[in-house]
This record gives structure tokens, sequence and C-alpha cells, in this order.
């Protein structure tokens, strides 16, 4: 039986488990891997301390601290269901080899974050990884003087738009809303790159090729007309999902799926806590995730001196 059992080893995870680690608790950190979103995060220059990093290097420095401080790690290892178990967490999960490791804890810290939402139209799943990416940081590069086509209308969207126009022989731009919803000055800049080519009020119906992707079917909203366009690359950002499928039957998350918790960062089942991107919390950053893993952390460590 654990104190805690943090589930991710992220930015609000790694924050909880240095704490846990020089508080001497009792505790594991299960994560899938250390990188999470925040070694897909591209250039950082918003991380206090860092003039510039990137996510791979960030998400490293997390990963060395936990080792520094000794923290016991099981990387590699999904958790899939969260249930409660008297007044303590029953936490099961699979490893790489699909063996399955059960975990009790008196207290649960979930940072599991978030992963990208799908198109759901012909052709996304088939040419995955053959042309259709989710992350224009991470595949970006394999498109260097080729065509590419970035779906969504917020400031994924528009980093991706901006990483490709470096990139890309052409970037066609498609958004399904009129205007883009971003940072202005994302926007304002969009508006001077002349190989980009901006498609909105326009729904993607198909990815086409076989294979291998060759183009985008488009419907025009207006007209409902449907066009194509020729492209070597597709990069999906039409928002996130949060990781809580684990705990959605205890009935702690809202209608989007984020865990709803509180400014201590507790759900209303007691013992169980969640920070970061996976938290019904506005702002989703690396800083405000590592802040909130230290709240969720220190509310816990409460918790536990109370039932003890
Ligand atoms: C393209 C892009 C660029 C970004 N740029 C910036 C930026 O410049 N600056 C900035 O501050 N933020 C940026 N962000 C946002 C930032 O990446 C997130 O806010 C941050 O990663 C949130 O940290 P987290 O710890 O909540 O989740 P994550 O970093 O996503 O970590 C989730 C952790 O949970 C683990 N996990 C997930 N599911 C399970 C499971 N079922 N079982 C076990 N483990 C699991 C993962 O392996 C990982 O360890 C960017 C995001 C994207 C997508």
């Amino acid at each position: 039986m654990f104190d805690l059992i943090i589930v991710g080893g992220s930015a609000a995870g790694a924050s909880a488990a240095v704490y846990a680690a020089r508080a001497l608790m009792n505790f594991k950190v299960v994560a899938t891997d250390l990188g999470g979103e925040v070694a897909l995060s591209g250039e950082i220059g918003n991380y206090p301390g860092f003039n510039e990093t990137n996510g791979i290097e960030l998400s490293q420095k997390f990963a060395d601290q936990m080792k520094f401080n000794k923290v016991d790690i099981d990387e590699g290892v999904t958790v899939y269901a969260i249930t409660r178990e008297g007044n303590a967490f029953r936490i099961v999960g699979k490893d790489y080899s699909e063996n399955e490791k059960v975990y009790q804890a008196k207290a649960v810290l979930l940072t599991t974050g978030v992963h990208p939402r799908h198109l759901k139209v012909p052709g996304e799943k088939e040419l995955y990884q053959k042309g259709v990416s989710y992350c224009t940081t991470c595949d970006g590069p394999l498109f260097r003087g080729r065509v590419v086509a970035t779906i969504g209308g917020g400031n994924s969207a528009l980093e991706s738009i901006l990483m490709m126009s470096n990139l890309a022989k052409k970037v066609y731009a498609i958004n399904i809303d009129a205007e883009f919803h971003g940072e202005r000055v994302y926007i304002e800049k969009l508006k001077t790159l002349k190989n980009v080519e901006v498609i909105s009020s326009a729904e993607t119906t198909r990815i086409l090729g076989e294979g291998k992707v060759t183009g985008v079917e488009y419907k025009e909203k207006g007209s409902g007309e449907k066009k194509k366009i020729e492209t070597d690359g597709v990069f999906v950002h039409i928002g996130m999902i949060p990781n809580s499928t684990i705990v959605k039957d205890l009935g702690i998350c809202d209608e989007l799926g984020f865990v709803e918790v509180d400014k201590l960062m507790q759900t209303k089942i007691p013992g169980l806590f969640a920070a970061g991107d996976v938290a019904n919390i506005p702002y989703q950053q690396i800083s405000i995730a590592a802040g909130q893993g230290v709240t969720a952390f220190l509310t816990a460590q409460n918790y536990l001196n109370q039932r003890q």
C-alpha cells in the first residue's frame, strides 16, 4: 500500500514527485513515458529559468531531476483503471509486454495530460504516419520543401502553420471557421507569409491517397461545394482530449472529459487529486502544470497527515 501514486511523469507529475521525494513520502510514479506533451512542445521560450529550450530537453531535465531525487518510477506502464477500494484506491495498468501491474494507494494524483482530437474522416486513420500527423513539431521536418495542409483554427494550428511556412514549399491552412482563434501575434504574422494559402469556412471531409497522402477534400460551408487540394502531408490540430477515461466511472469529469478540481487540485473524491492539462482549469502550459502538480502534492500531503 503506497501513500500516494502519481499517474503521469511529465510537468505536473514530475514536479509533484520531486516534492514527494524530498518529503520522504512512500510513493511511486507510474507513467507511459516521461515526456508527455512537453516532449512534443517544440521550441519553448516561456518556461522560467530557460531563455530557450525545447520539449525534448526540458522533459529530459524533469526526468533527470526525478532520478536525482531517487523517485521510484514505473516507466512504460499505462494505467487503464482507477477504482475505489474501501478508503483507498486500486490502480491497474499494463507494461509494454502487456503484463498487468496492480497498485494500491491511500491517495492518487492524476497528471495524465491530453491527446489530439481526430477529424474522424475517411483516409485519416488509414494514412496516419503516411502523411497524416498530429505533431508538426515531430514530423514537420519530414516535409521540407514539400506541400502540406494544416487543419485547425486555434493556437496549435497557427504554430503549425508558422513552423511549416519556414520548411515547406507551400502551406494550405484549412480552417472550419471564418477566422482564426489564437494569439494576435500569430494571426498577424500569418498575414505576412507568402507561401501560406488560407482556406477558411471549410470542413475537411476526406484525406486522399493510397499508401501515402496525396491531398485533402473539403466542403465549402457556404456553398456546400466539395473541393480538393494536392498535398504531401496533413497536420491535424483541432483540439485536445483529456486522458481521463481511466477515471470516467468515478463521476469526476466535466462534459468535455476534464477532471473537475477545486483550487487545491482536489476532486470531489477524498484522496483523489488531478493536476496539469487533464484538470478542468484554463490555460494549458508547462509552468501551470508544474505549479498545479506542487499544489496537488501539498494538498495530498495534508490529506494523508489528517487521515493517519
Ligand atoms: C505543439 C504543442 C506546443 C506547446 N508549446 C508549449 C510552450 O511553448 N510552452 C508551454 O508552456 N506549453 C506548451 N504546450 C503545452 C504543454 O505541452 C502542456 O501544458 C504540458 O505538457 C502539460 O503537462 P502535463 O504534465 O499536464 O501533461 P503531459 O506533459 O502531457 O504529461 C502527461 C503524462 O501522463 C502520462 N500518461 C498519460 N496517460 C497515461 C496513462 N493512462 N497511464 C500512465 N501514464 C499516462 C504520459 O506518459 C506523461 O508522462 C504545448 C503543447 C503542444 C501540443
